[in-house]
């Protein structure tokens, strides 16, 4: 595969250059710079990120970057951070600043704003997700520009709000406004410093069934809503889930489904003329989005066409995006691949099973892959944490891929 910058696979790294980058970055500073993230409480509702995409700004800047904020609410600036002149490509870094509410706070050990070190562990709510992905790329970004090492291209460090509510006024508006079109997009969140190539898709769909009321005392008056919908789940339980867990991909957990909300009825002593249930499901490459649909509207009418009185319809909601995948030997993938082989660090190549930003610039047809400190499954949980480790590997691994995508020729 060649890109429209006409080099046909990664570029080896060269030591003498990447010796100069990694040695501008220390831990002190790293560290230092992700506690001082996690103290600033960027947390939904409302999702204010001016006081963290400011904090991002002020190294970038003085390491030669220029900076400016893009928004399209007051309160949620996103940052673009620019370095270099070169003709040669545009590489993004891109991760997120805003975090998701601590939940109950007597299941906290440490104070979910205090950015405690215990153990070689960096505690606090968005320590992992996603504070520890923008530290390294803003750390790696000002190691590049420390260094002097002449670029070809152009790096962007640009860190969002929004994403943690669907990233309307972060990289959804971003990338479909036009306002960034990178030539490679590398997305921090959590894939432990593994090289994944895409993320799986979503399709929320709406199930809808509408029956008749009637009084409470004579039911057989009407039709019920919620017996109607019982009958729907059931049936998509035995027949298509079986299905979905059979749909596999290596890089992903199956495709799946889970009915996540429900609701109906009006009043204890009303026969229910309506009940809604919300299913989330996640699509792994090959499935669509009108398919997942299509395949539960199917079940749907068959199973209300036996129970008089009642109607089915469906409404795709939310995400509908189709699962996206950067094939492994892009040289986007490749460079970073080289730069975790270069370091000793893990060289498997997957993919990541929840959705990411990097699904608004992959729909732009912008190559994208997805990289970063810690584990998902300590994200929106209280207790979350990210290894010291995990995010100085990270800063070295963005650095070298930055690197190798933008110098030499
Ligand atoms: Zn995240």
């Amino acid at each position: 595969m060649t890109t429209d910058h006409g080099f046909a696979s990664a570029r080896p790294i060269d030591p003498a250059l990447a010796d100069r980058v990694l040695a501008e970055i220390s831990q002190d500073e790293v560290i230092g710079f992700l506690q001082g993230l996690v103290r600033i409480p960027s947390v939904h509702e409302p999702g204010d990120t001016r006081e963290a995409v400011a904090y991002c700004a002020e190294p970038l800047r003085k390491a030669g970057f220029a900076t400016r904020f893009e928004q399209l609410e007051e309160i949620k600036p996103n940052l673009v951070a620019e370095y270099g002149e070169g003709t040669g490509p545009t590489v993004m870094f891109n991760a997120h600043v805003d975090v998701v509410p601590t939940g109950e706070l007597l299941a906290w050990r440490f104070d979910p704003w205090g950015a405690e070190i215990d153990e070689g562990r960096v505690y606090g709510r968005g320590a992992g997700d996603d504070k520890a992905s923008v530290t390294a790329q803003v750390m790696a970004g000002v190691a590049l520009a420390r260094s002097g090492v002449p670029l070809t291209g152009r790096l962007i460090v640009n860190e969002v709000a929004d994403e943690e509510v669907g990233g309307v006024a972060g990289a959804k508006w971003l990338a479909e406004s036009g306002i960034l079109k990178p030539d490679f997009a590398i997305i921090g969140e959590q894939t432990m410093n593994r090289v994944n190539v895409g993320e799986k898709g979503g399709a929320g769909q709406t199930i809808t069934v509408l029956g008749r009321a009637a009084h409470g005392a004579l039911p057989w008056e009407g039709a019920n809503a919620i017996e109607g919908m019982a009958e729907i789940l059931v049936a998509l339980r035995r027949e298509l889930w079986p299905l979905l867990d059979g749909r596999t991909h290596p890089y992903f957990h199956h495709s799946s489904a889970s009915p996540n909300l429900i609701s109906g009825g009006v009043k204890s002593n009303v026969v229910a003329d309506r009940c809604e249930l919300f299913i989330d499901r996640r699509l792994v490459p090959g499935e669509t989005t009108e398919g997942t649909r299509a395949e539960i509207l199917a079940i749907a009418e068959r199973v209300i066409a036996g129970m008089p009185g009642l109607s089915v319809t469906i409404e795709g909601r939310w995400m509908a995006l189709e699962a996206s995948l950067t094939p492994d030997d892009h040289p986007l993938v490749q460079s970073m691949v080289a730069a975790n082989g270069y370091l000793g660090y893990d060289t498997t190549i997957s993919g990541f099973s929840m959705g990411t930003d990097g699904r608004f610039f992959s729909k732009q047809g912008i190559p994208t892959i997805i990289y970063g400190p810690g584990d998902p499954k300590l994200a929106h949980i209280p207790n979350e944490w990210v290894g010291i480790d995990e995010v100085m590997a990270a800063t070295r691994a963005y650095a070298l891929t930055g690197l190798s995508l933008l110098s030499g020729r």
